[in-house]
């Protein structure tokens, strides 16, 4: 049969990874015919909580899971790695300080960084997930110069689906029928989410909806806000959607995206749209042949631009508090 894809998950007994894992394995991410071998990551405390989930995806029989490891070396996480999916990481606790958390990650996401560059394969892929998950893959690819800076992502399609959720809503039309969303910048409420290029059936969204106050003050805040909304109805955070996300990132980057439509992705800036070249920020994107192209030549409004800025200004701080700390 076909050689199998190596895809490892960190924090893989998190809230998440219970999401992911079993569509995984049972072929949403890469397809139903490759066949996977999945390596899962975990800080000790909680490998044996990991084995546990190891066993249920056991017990899912699946045709395509060729073999489950499970380690709370990174080393032997990341060994012969193509899909790297890194959502573990330090949430913030009562009392920390945002120095604390920054310091915390960027001694993870080094240490990933680093095994990755060891012992992955030559094509690996990462995705991080893991917050604050822009500046994450920024240490991580700093860490790893072996690796093409192109392979180093972070995820804001789920940024991108609740975008295109609630212009669903506000218009009517089914979610297959919007293209061209875009997220700008950070995942995190600064992010920009974009409707001046999307469509609606092929109609431009903004002439379906023709209400700014709208655009500005409810569709805006409540894409950034969504996931503050969902730990107050929920009492937890969003999990089944952020692992849908993550897969529908992983499957269009390996698989391609549709037609006219675009994505979007955090991926390494070379400069475009005056984002300085080097931060992970989010752009709109699209895939083939397992490369993104980030989408060129759009014209960005004024009020874009504004926004745009105020996030990216964002992701110079962290970049600069990850620098001053030693970790890029
Ligand atoms: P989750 O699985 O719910 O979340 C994992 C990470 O994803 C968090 O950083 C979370 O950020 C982030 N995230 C990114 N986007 C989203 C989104 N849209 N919605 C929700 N979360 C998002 O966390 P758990 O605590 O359940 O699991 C984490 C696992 O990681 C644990 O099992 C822990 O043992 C492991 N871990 C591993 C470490 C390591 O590898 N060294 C270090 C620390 C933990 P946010 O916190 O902002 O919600």
């Amino acid at each position: 049969g076909t050689t199998p894809v190596t895809v490892t998950v960190t924090g893989a007994s998190g809230q998440i990874a219970y999401g992911l894992l079993f569509r995984i394995a049972g072929g949403a991410m890469l397809g139903r015919d490759a066949p996977i071998r999945l390596r899962l990551l975990e800080i000790p405390a909680a490998v044996a909580s990991l084995e546990g989930v190891a066993m249920e995806l056991e017990d899912g029989a699946y045709p395509l899971l060729s073999s489950i490891d499970i380690t709370d070396d990174p080393k032997v996480a990341f060994e012969g790695a193509n899909i790297a999916l890194l959502v573990g990481a330090r949430p913030r606790t009562k009392g920390m300080e945002r120095s604390d958390l920054l310091a915390a990650n960027g001694a993870i996401f080094t240490d990933h960084g680093s095994a990755i560059n060891a012992v992955s394969d030559d094509d690996v892929k990462v995705l991080v997930v893991g917050n604050p998950a822009n500046t994450n893959a920024l240490i991580a690819m700093n860490n790893a110069p072996d690796v093409p800076r192109s392979r180093f992502t972070a995820l804001t399609r789920l940024d991108h689906n609740r975008a295109i959720a609630q212009l669903a809503k506000k218009t009517g039309a089914a979610a297959a029928d919007i293209e061209r969303v875009a997220i700008w910048g950070n995942h995190s409420n600064t992010q920009y989410p974009d409707l001046f290029h999307a469509t609606v059936a092929g109609r431009p969204a903004l002439e379906v909806v023709d209400d700014p106050d709208w655009l500005e003050h409810d569709f805006i805040p409540t894409v950034q806000e969504r996931g503050t909304a969902i730990i107050k109805a929920r009492g937890a955070s969003s999990a089944a959607s952020a692992a849908n996300g993550a897969i529908n990132h992983v499957r269009d980057w390996v698989r391609g995206t549709d037609g006219s439509n675009w994505v979007s992705m955090a991926v390494c800036s070379d400069g475009s749209y005056s984002v300085p070249e080097g931060l992970i920020s989010s752009f709109p994107v699209t895939c083939t042949d397992g490369e993104y192209t980030i989408v060129p030549g759009l014209d960005i409004a004024e009020f874009s631009q504004q926004r745009i800025s105020a996030s990216v200004a964002e992701l110079e701080h962290e970049r600069a508090a990850v620098e001053e700390l030693g970790f890029v």
